[in-house]
């Protein structure tokens, strides 16, 4: 292509040299010669540059070839206008389309523009917010539903999880809203009333957190007179002792069942919030690891940091996470060594907890966070275990858009990692390599 307008433009360049040529030889005159060859020259320019024009109010003629330097560009532009039509006329021409199917749907849909204009509702979306697309047209969504969250959501634009929103003057209405990209740079958002479903998830969290609640002061008051009558009990009345001592162990299972499932109630609560304390992950991990060592002194902890990120979060959540991570390691590690990492990914930092212990059969796997899911009861009941812990684990991941992986297999021991976003990462990791022993 350059050979072949440099060639063209030689051969102008010599057309108007030639016109010189011929002026000078007949007139003498070499200044005037030359000053025809410029005139020639400024002719053929002139009348490129009206073709170029002409071009421009023609777009679907092809364009003309083009003046000095002017050829690969026009060219380019010519390539990248057909494209911009093609693509424009295909979208212009499934639009209708799709806002046929869509008006057909029972479930409310809007269209939106990437500056969240509103382009196209249905029918359905306007009876549930209660809305006429006449009067609402090009006003922004944030303003026909007013809500902080949905503005935020919009301005985040992270469409991976959808949002709930409460509406109404007592927020008696929960409306789901999710989103997805189409076109240039358009939206399809989907409204869903979800209120019954919203009211139902609240009632049965509510009567799990109230139970438990309710079951915490009979079980401290249980727990209190069996260690009593332990001690009054004489030693000599072996029976009764271990009586109360198998009493004693159940009690502090329930108390540990009772309070992972406030806890986890109490998790799920706040789930739809952000979360956005900014977590020193290597003080954190330090210090989860330090009180863990404490409580298993013969066991070996080597906590291995080569990421400097902090990450935004919530330290409760996180702390509860990544003690139910090492301490499921610790108990099911068979005293293997437990390597507690915090690492850089290409998607983002991670937490990871090494074990060389029993392992977990591939089968098992997918279902391992599901609440009082056990591969082994006997040994999950002999080790304290509520089946909770990495239900917790798990709601703490979704809160915090990372993801739970587990690569285990049986008999050689297992790695639970949770990756987080790099949409999470508050500053950049720095130095690497800081290892600590313990
Ligand atoms: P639990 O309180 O019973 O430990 P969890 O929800 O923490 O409940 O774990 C569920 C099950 O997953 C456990 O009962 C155990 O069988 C299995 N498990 C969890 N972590 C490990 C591990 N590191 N190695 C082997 N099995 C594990």
């Amino acid at each position: 292509m350059a050979a072949r307008i440099f060639l063209l433009e030689i051969r102008r360049l010599a057309l108007a040299a030639g016109c010189g040529f011929v002026w000078g030889a007949v007139t003498a005159e070499w200044q005037q010669a030359l000053m025809c060859f410029l005139a020639v020259l400024l002719f053929l320019w002139g009348w490129q540059l009206a073709r170029v024009y002409h071009w421009f109010s023609h777009p679907e003629e092809f364009p003309p070839i083009g003046g000095p330097g002017m050829r690969g560009v026009l060219h380019d532009v010519y390539v990248l206008r057909s494209r911009a039509i093609q693509a424009s006329s295909s979208s212009r021409r499934s639009q209708p389309y799709l806002k046929e199917s869509l008006a057909s749907m029972r479930e409310a849909a809007l269209i939106i523009n990437d500056s969240s204009e509103l382009l196209w509702c249905n029918d359905a979306a306007e009876y549930l917010l209660g809305v006429r697309f006449a009067d609402e047209e090009g006003k922004r969504l944030s303003e026909i539903v007013s809500h902080p969250s949905l503005e935020t959501y919009v301005d985040v634009n992270n469409f991976q999880k959808p949002l709930r929103i409460h509406r109404g003057a007592a927020s008696e209405f929960c409306l789901q809203f999710e989103f997805s990209k189409f076109g240039a740079d358009d939206r399809l958002v989907f409204v869903k009333d979800v209120t019954e479903q919203d009211r139902l998830e609240r009632m049965r969290r509510d009567f799990v957190g109230n139970v438990s609640h309710e079951l915490r002061t009979p079980l401290t008051v249980i727990k209190g007179y069996t260690e009593t009558l332990q001690t009054l009990m004489p030693a000599s009345d072996s029976t009764l002792q271990k009586s109360l001592s198998v009493m004693d162990t159940q009690l502090v299972r329930m108390e540990s069942l009772v309070s992972d499932l406030l806890w986890l109630s109490s998790i799920e609560s706040v789930e739809g919030e952000r979360k956005e304390g900014q977590i020193d992950m290597e003080a954190l991990l330090s210090d989860v690891v330090m009180e863990l060592a404490a409580v298993w002194p013969s066991r070996v902890l080597d906590l291995q940091i080569s990421s400097s990120q902090k990450i935004l979060g919530d330290e409760n959540e996180l702390r509860s996470a990544i003690s139910n991570l090492v301490v499921n390691a610790l108990k099911y590690g068979e005293n293997s060594p437990v390597v507690v990492k915090w690492i850089d990914t290409t998607v983002g930092p991670a937490l990871l907890v090494e074990d060389k212990g029993l392992g977990i059969a591939a089968k098992h796997i997918p279902r391992l966070t599901e609440r009082f899911y056990r591969v082994d009861k006997s040994r999950s009941l002999a080790t304290g275990g509520t089946g909770l812990g990495l239900a917790i684990v798990k709601h703490v991941a979704v809160s915090h858009e990372a993801k739970l992986f587990v690569d285990s297999e049986l008999g050689r021991g297992s790695c639970f990692r949770l990756v987080f976003p790099s949409s999470r990462v508050v500053a950049s990791a720095s130095g690497l390599g800081a290892s600590d022993q313990r």
